[in-house]
Formats: structure tokens, C-alpha cells, sequence
């Protein structure tokens, strides 16, 4: 399909369309990754992110992230964010205006060069009508937690599975508890191995 280097994208949907199709694999944990303004300074989207990041964590056993705080870079790639040319930095952050269907909650890219994934960005939908934590009286709305989480598994290279209750479902979960939602070990700790 291509030589040597592509950008892998895929997304977490409201609605079921087809995504993330790709395998790519990081050389090594743990992941630098930058928020933008609008999470690093919100302290419920700060949390679900820090909660986020602690799922994947806990399910892997070991440190997959190293969150290096506020990204002031600028936009963190080059080119179109459904064609990326290149990836600055790892960064996840609010994409406005949002260039894909409006039922989509985040989308995922990666760029890739001899068969590894060097960089990656997490797109979210600022549209999307959110709700922070464990949801508690916001049934209506879309786990922000959830889709953080769901996201973060494209970012280490998982893809989507079938089980409903499983993170990389391709509907965002509706369970309020991130303890009980699933992850595929094997093909993690595949993505992990050295
Ligand atoms: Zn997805």
C-alpha cells in the first residue's frame, strides 16, 4: 500500500461506521503526550484525562504515558487533519472547527515510518455534547472519560474489537465505571512487549 512510512487514522463514532483498520506499533512506552489549553486548564477534562491515561495503565501494568503538561506549540501537524503530512508532537486536543461527520467523538492519527509509529495526535470533537466523571444524572450525553479512553488505546496502537463491553468498542461506552470496561490483554501487551 505504500513505502515504507503512512498516517494511520482512525476514530471512536456515536454512530457505527468503519475505522481504525490499521496495526501500528510505538518502539517504545512510555509515550510522550501534551494536552492542548482547553483540557490542561479545564480540571474535569484534566481529570478524565489523567483517569484516561490511569486505564491503560492499570490494565498494562506499567507506564505507558508521560504527560508533558500544556502544548503551545500550534497546531501539532502539517496538512489536513484527515491527510497529516507530518506530526509535530503527541498531542490531544480539541479540533475546531471539526472537519469530520458530527456524530464522530474523536479520531486518532497517527504517522508512521519503517513499519513504527513515530508520533500521534487524539482529535476531539469540541461539539460533541460531553459530560465529565462518572456522568452521574447526564445519561443523554457522551462519556467524555470513555471516548478519552477509547482514543488513548488508538494512540498505543490497538484497534477496535466487536465486545461491547471492551474500551475499543467503536461506540463510545456508556458504563460510568472505568473499572469495569475491558481491554483486549493479549493484543496489548503485544503492543507493549519489547
Ligand atoms: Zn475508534
Amino acid at each position: 500500500m505504500n513505502q515504507g512510512w503512512f498516517v494511520g487514522v482512525s476514530a471512536v463514532v456515536i454512530l457505527l461506521s468503519g475505522c481504525g483498520k490499521e496495526e501500528s506499533k510505538w518502539n517504545s512506552f512510555p509515550l510522550e503526550i501534551y494536552a492542548d489549553k482547553t483540557i490542561a486548564e479545564d480540571p474535569e477534562k484534566s481529570a478524565d484525562f489523567e483517569a484516561a491515561m490511569a486505564f491503560w495503565e492499570a490494565k498494562a501494568g506499567r507506564k505507558l504515558f508521560e504527560y508533558k503538561g500544556v502544548w503551545t506549540g500550534g497546531s501539532p501537524f502539517a496538512g489536513a487533519a484527515g491527510s497529516v503530512e507530518a506530526i509535530a508532537a503527541n498531542v490531544m486536543f480539541y479540533m475546531s472547527p471539526w472537519p469530520f461527520s458530527e456524530t464522530v467523538a474523536g479520531q486518532t492519527t497517527s504517522f508512521q515510518k519503517n513499519g513504527a509509529v513515530q508520533s500521534a495526535v487524539i482529535m476531539i470533537n469540541p461539539e460533541m455534547h460531553f459530560c465529565s466523571g462518572d456522568c452521574t444524572g447526564f445519561w443523554e450525553t457522551t462519556s467524555q472519560r470513555n471516548t478519552y479512553a477509547h482514543e488513548l488505546g488508538h494512540f498505543i496502537g490497538m484497534t477496535h474489537v466487536n465486545d461491547n463491553s471492551n474500551i475499543m468498542y467503536p461506540t463510545v461506552l456508556r458504563s460510568n465505571d472505568l473499572t469495569t470496561i475491558r481491554v483486549d490483554s493479549s493484543a496489548l501487551q503485544a503492543l507493549i512487549e519489547k
